[in-house]
C-alpha cells in the first residue's frame, strides 16, 4: 500500500502509545495535549459537562463542535450539523465511548435522523466510532482512498505495534458507503454542506463547510497550537491547503474546527500554516548547508522551539516532524498511496 522508502526512516515512527490499550492511549495524549488546551475558543461552551468526554461549542445555528475534552479520552474533534430533515456528523471520535456520548447529545437537541457521517480521513482517531454511528443510521462518507486505507494503513499508523483490543477495534471498522473524489455537496432541506477534497495531510482528506453558518471543519488538515502528525503528509502541499482556506472570502467570519486543538479563527490557521513553512523551511536550510541525519534535526529542532515550543505534543512530534520534512525533500517520503480508480 505505500511506495518504496528508506526503512531507516519509517520504521521507528510507530506511535508509542500504539503498545497501550485505548485509556491507556488517552492518558498519553492527555498529557501530550494539555498545553493546547488554552488556545483562544471564539464561542461559549453548550454544554461542559464532566459526563461526556468532549465539550460541545455551538459554532452556528444548529451547527456543533464536540472539542476533545481536558482529559483527551475522545482522542480528536468531532462535531455535528442539523439541517431540515436530518444531521450531518463529522468524524466520530477514537474511542465509540465518546461516540456514544455525542449521539446521546444528538438526541438531546433534535429528534432529526443522524444521515450521514463524514470521515475527513481514515485516521482511526477519527473514525474509532464509525461502528456507533452507522447502528444509529448514518451513512458513512469519506474520500474515495480512505475505503482502501482503513483496514491497512491505520496499523502502520500505530507503528505495527496494536494491541489485541486496538486490532479488534481498526478490523471491526465499517467501510464507508459513499466515496467522494473531489466535491460532494449535501442538501439538508435548505441548508448547504459542502465536502472537499484537499491535498496535505494524508492525500484523502475532505473538508466539510456550513456556508450559511460560516463554520469550516478542516479535519487534520488544520491542528491548533498541537504539533501535527505528518507521518501521511505531504507538507508543501499542505502549506498551499491552509493558504488557500485562509484566503477564502469568508475567512476573517468563519469558526475553523481543527481536528485538534481548540476552535479557531482565521489567524489561528494563519499560524499553523506558519509552523508547517517554518518546518519547511528550516529543514531546507540545514540541507542546504549539508546537515543530514540526527545532525540536521539537532540544527532544526531549536529554530522550532524558538517559535512553537508552547504547542501541545510539541516535544513528542517535532523530531518526527523534521525527519519526514527531510526525507519529503530529499524526494524519499513515504505516503499511503491511491488505489488506481
Ligand atoms: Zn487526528
Amino acid at each position: 500500500m505505500r511506495s518504496p522508502l528508506g526503512a531507516d526512516i519509517m520504521g521507528e515512527f510507530g506511535l508509542p502509545y500504539a503498545r497501550l490499550p485505548l485509556r491507556g492511549l488517552v492518558a498519553i495524549l492527555a498529557m501530550t495535549f494539555t498545553a493546547a488546551a488554552n488556545a483562544a475558543a471564539p464561542a461559549a461552551p453548550a454544554a461542559a459537562s464532566s459526563q461526556t468526554e468532549f465539550v460541545l461549542h455551538e459554532v452556528g445555528p444548529g451547527v456543533y463542535a464536540a472539542i476533545d475534552g481536558p482529559a483527551h479520552k475522545a482522542g480528536s474533534n468531532a462535531g455535528f450539523i442539523i439541517g431540515d430533515n436530518g444531521v450531518v456528523v463529522v468524524d466520530s471520535f477514537f474511542d465509540p465511548e465518546a461516540t456514544r456520548q455525542l449521539v446521546t447529545a444528538i438526541r438531546g437537541l433534535t429528534a432529526k435522523p443522524i444521515l450521514y457521517v463524514v470521515n475527513t480521513h481514515y485516521h482511526v482517531d477519527h473514525t474509532g466510532g464509525d461502528g456507533v454511528l452507522k447502528a444509529a443510521g448514518a451513512t458513512i462518507i469519506a474520500q474515495r482512498n480512505v475505503r482502501a486505507w482503513l483496514h491497512t494503513e491505520n496499523y502502520h499508523l500505530l507503528g505495527g505495534r496494536v494491541t489485541p483490543a486496538l486490532k479488534a477495534q481498526i478490523d471491526a471498522l465499517p467501510d464507508p458507503d459513499i466515496a467522494v473524489d473531489r466535491s460532494l455537496t449535501l442538501w439538508l432541506g435548505a441548508r448547504r454542506v459542502e465536502l472537499r477534497y484537499w491535498p496535505g495531510h494524508t492525500g484523502g482528506d475532505l473538508v466539510v463547510s456550513v456556508p450559511d453558518a460560516k463554520v469550516v471543519f478542516c479535519g487534520d488538515l488544520f491542528w491548533n497550537r498541537v504539533s501535527p502528525n505528518v507521518i501521511d503528509g505531504t507538507v508543501g502541499r499542505w502549506i498551499a491547503t491552509d493558504a488557500s482556506l485562509a484566503a477564502a472570502p469568508d475567512a476573517v467570519a468563519t469558526t475553523f474546527v481543527p481536528g485538534h486543538g481548540e476552535l479557531g479563527k482565521v489567524g489561528d490557521l494563519a499560524a499553523f500554516e506558519d509552523y508547517l513553512a517554518t518546518l519547511s523551511t528550516q529543514v531546507a536550510a540545514a540541507r542546504a548547508s549539508g546537515l543530514s541525519g540526527a545532525a540536521l534535526a539537532d540544527a532544526v529542532e531549536p529554530q522550532m522551539k524558538a517559535r512553537f515550543g508552547d504547542w501541545g505534543a510539541f516535544a513528542y512530534f517535532v523530531p518526527k516532524e523534521i525527519g519526514f520534512m527531510a526525507a519529503e525533500l530529499d524526494g524519499t517520503k513515504v505516503v499511503p498511496k491511491p488505489e488506481a480508480p
